[in-house]
């Protein structure tokens, strides 16, 4: 008998969501429909902000961002090395100089305090912009960004892929939601099915922005206008102009249907995230290898449960003999071949290289079973960590 696998995340596949695809697969449109819009809308809303725009994955949402900011060759961006490649690869994909800073050891997401410190190192001008990552779920201090990045002229794109839903309150007292435009200039999130909303592939960026939406919208289809007003020339109805180098990062009507019905249901898996959270914060509460619990008026949207264990590949090979699949989030990517090459080394980061070697992400998704958790549990606590 095959061993049923425990992975680390897995999609929510309901009846509804089912439906919903059905529906649009014998609408009038498969892509360049409606329901993108109403896909947008209702993101929008759920998140708080004015725009939302619907592209075909994470990534894309970050290269488009990255254009629209007019990153290039000059440009030098800051990023956290503990986070997914695309994150930094973003401002390559417009020849820009990816400048890693170190993360606070207790919230694993980029230190404030060290990029002021890399900031004030340098002339003013010398950076173009920051790229923080609410990495695991937990809510960056966006404010405090904000606050730097005025100081020195910069843009700030939130790559959000693990924080739909996620907040933090500002120095007034108001909860700040993750995307909500208020302090980023973009946010960009993921529906990749590892992910809070799944769309096989997706993404979305949300903005307060209107300058920045338009050109999104253009950038997403091929650099092509078709508004009147935008037109050089005008031959008639079907007259369109590409004014700008674009691509076609759209997504389509039967992902974004697929989108909106895995929305209607987010607020009761987030429920469902925090509860396996507790629960598996109280379980190692004694062994101490759980991350610090988020302090009061954080909103963690527990996109990953993380644990530090000395004995992490013992563990990890353990577990997987168990069925469990348990993960390692991430190999920091200024240590990648591909950014050594260009020059980044390792021990340059000594933080996000000391949480590299002992984080190990266990099961977290909506549908984990108490039972399951149980299980994933007792295997930890029954071995060495
Ligand atoms: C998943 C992810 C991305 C990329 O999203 P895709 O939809 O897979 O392209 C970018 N950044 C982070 C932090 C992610 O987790």
């Amino acid at each position: 008998m095959s061993m049923k696998v425990i992975p680390y995340g897995r999609q929510d596949i309901t009846q509804q969501d089912i439906d919903a695809v059905i529906k649009a697969l014998t609408s009038d449109f498969l892509t360049q429909g409606p329901t993108i819009l109403e896909f947008e809308k209702k993101f929008a809303d759920y998140v708080g902000a004015k725009y939302a725009v619907a592209v075909a994955n994470g990534t894309a949402a970050l290269h488009l961002s990255t254009m629209a900011l007019k990153v290039n060759s000059q440009s030098k961006v800051i990023t956290t090395p503990i986070t997914f490649a695309a994150t930094a690869n973003c401002v390559r994909y417009c020849d820009g100089e990816v400048v890693f800073a170190d993360i606070s050891p207790e919230t694993v997401v980029l230190d404030v305090d060290k990029v002021a410190a890399l900031l004030k190192a340098s002339p003013k001008g010398t950076y173009q912009g920051i790229i923080p990552v609410d990495f695991a779920g937990y809510p960056v201090n966006m404010e405090k960004f904000r606050a730097l990045a005025d100081e020195y002229g910069l843009w700030i794109i939130e790559d959000a892929c693990h924080a739909p839903g996620a907040y933090f309150t500002d120095s007034k007292g108001q909860q700040q939601w993750c995307g909500n435009g208020v302090f980023a200039d973009l946010t960009v999130f993921s529906f990749h099915p590892v992910k809070h909303i799944a769309c096989g592939e997706g993404g979305m960026i949300t903005t307060n922005n209107k300058e920045l939406y338009d050109k999104l919208m253009v950038l997403r289809t091929h650099g092509i206008h078709r508004d009147p007003a935008h037109l050089n020339e005008n031959h008639g109805g079907w007259y369109y102009e590409m004014k700008e180098l674009g691509y076609n990062y759209r997504l389509t009507d039967i992902q974004s249907a697929l989108g909106i019905s895995q929305l209607a249901n987010a607020n009761e898996r987030m429920k469902r995230r925090r509860a396996i959270a507790e629960r598996y914060d109280r379980a190692f509460a004694k062994a101490g290898i759980a991350l610090a619990a988020p302090g009061k008026g954080i909103g963690h949207a527990y996109h990953l449960y993380i644990i530090q264990v000395n004995n992490r590949k013992a563990l990890y090979d353990k577990l997987r003999e168990k069925g469990i699949y348990a993960q390692v989030h991430y190999v920091p990517v200024h240590t990648m071949p591909y950014y050594q090459g260009l020059g980044y080394k390792k021990g340059s980061m000594p933080v996000a290289e000391a949480y590299y070697d002992k984080c190990l992400s266990l099961p977290m998704y909506p549908t984990l079973t108490d039972e399951e958790q149980e299980y994933v549990i007792s295997v930890i606590l029954a071995n060495p960590q």
